[in-house]
C-alpha cells in the first residue's frame, strides 16, 4: 500500500511543474487542513501542480512519524537503518515524484505554543521566499541536518522551500499555509496574478546545531524562538555539564532530550542585507 496520496491539477496552458507537500510530519495538521480546503476548488491557468499528502499512516495516527523522521530520509543513498522503515520507503516514492518537478513547497508546523513562523530556504529559493507571508527566512540548515525535502531539491539545482507555519493548533498557521501555497503557485506562474513581496523580512544563517553526545539534555529555562542572546548564555545542562552559547547569536528550538544524539538547540546569526 502506498503511504502517500497524490492529487494533480493541470492548467490549460503549458508551464512549470511544481510539488506541494503536507504531512511529512503527520501531526502538523495545518498543511493538511490547508490542502483539504484549497484543493477541491483550485484551478490552474498554466503548468501542473502535484499535491502530496506525504505520510498517510502518520497522519492517520496523528504522530510526527511512525518509524523514523521522514524529513531525514530524502537521500539518494539511504543508510541501512532508514531503508527498511516505512518512512524510508515513503521517501523513495516521493523522490520519484520530486525528480519530475521544477520546484517544491513543503508545509510544516510546530508543536510548541510560542513558536515563531519562518521559512527555510536557500539562495536558489529566494524569489519564492520573498513572497511567503513570513517575517523570518532561515538558511544553511543542510550543513547540520541531512535528508530534508528542501535540500533534496536544492542539491539538484531546483528550488525547494520549507515553511514552518507556527503553532500547529493556531488557526493563523493554516491561513499562512493557504497564503503560502497560493503565492507559491502564482510565483511559479501556475496561477495568473501579481504577488507582493513581504516587507521587512529578516534573514538568519544557521551557524550551529547542538546534539547531546554523552548524556540527556535539560534546558536552563524557556527560550523564545529566535531570541537574541545579548551575552554569553547558559542554555542547558548535558548531564551535569553546563552548555553555553556565545553572545550575538539567536537561539531556536531549545528542547529537553532524553535519548542521545538528539537536536537540543540551534544557533543562528542575523544577516544584514
Ligand atoms: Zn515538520
Amino acid at each position: 500500500m502506498e503511504n502517500i496520496r497524490v492529487i494533480e491539477k493541470t492548467g490549460k496552458e503549458s508551464g512549470k511543474t511544481v510539488a506541494v507537500m503536507a504531512g511529512v510530519h503527520g501531526n502538523e495538521v495545518c498543511g493538511i487542513n490547508a490542502f483539504n480546503k484549497l484543493i477541491p476548488s483550485l484551478k490552474l491557468d498554466k503548468g501542473k501542480a502535484i499535491f502530496i499528502y506525504a505520510n498517510l499512516e502518520a497522519i492517520k495516527q496523528n504522530k510526527r512519524f511512525v518509524e523514523c523522521n521522514l524529513n531525514r530520509c530524502f537521500l539518494k543513498k539511504q543508510p541501512r537503518d532508514v531503508k527498511d522503515t516505512l518512512e524510508g520507503k515513503t521517501a523513495v516514492q516521493i523522490m520519484k515524484r520530486l525528480d519530475q518537478v521544477d520546484a517544491l513547497l513543503d508545509v510544516h508546523a510546530s508543536n510548541s505554543v510560542d513558536s515563531v513562523p519562518f521559512v527555510i530556504g536557500e539562495k536558489i529559493t529566494w524569489e519564492y521566499s520573498k513572497v511567503m507571508p513570513f517575517k523570518i527566512i532561515s538558511f544553511n540548515w543542510a550543513e547540520f541536518e541531512k535528508g530534508a525535502t528542501d535540500e533534496y531539491m536544492n542539491d539538484q539545482g531546483k528550488a525547494g522551500i520549507c515553511i514552518e507555519c507556527g503553532y500547529v493548533l493556531d488557526p493563523k498557521g493554516q491561513e499562512r499555509a493557504e497564503t503560502s501555497i497560493l503565492n507559491f503557485l502564482k510565483k511559479a506562474g501556475l496561477i495568473k496574478g501579481d504577488v507582493k513581496e513581504t516587507k521587512d523580512q529578516k534573514i538568519f544563517k544557521i551557524v550551529d546545531l547542538y546534539k547531546n553526545k554523552n548524556e540527556s539534555f535539560k534546558k536552563a529555562r524557556d527560550f523564545a524562538d529566535f531570541e537574541y542572546l545579548n551575552k554569553k548564555t547558559l542554555i542547558g545542562y548535558e548531564g551535569k555539564k553546563e552548555v553555553f552559547a556565545e553572545k550575538g547569536s539567536h537561539i531556536i528550538f531549545v528542547r529537553d532530550r532524553q535519548e542521545l544524539n538528539q537536536e537540543c538547540f540551534v544557533l543562528a546569526k542575523e544577516l544584514k542585507l
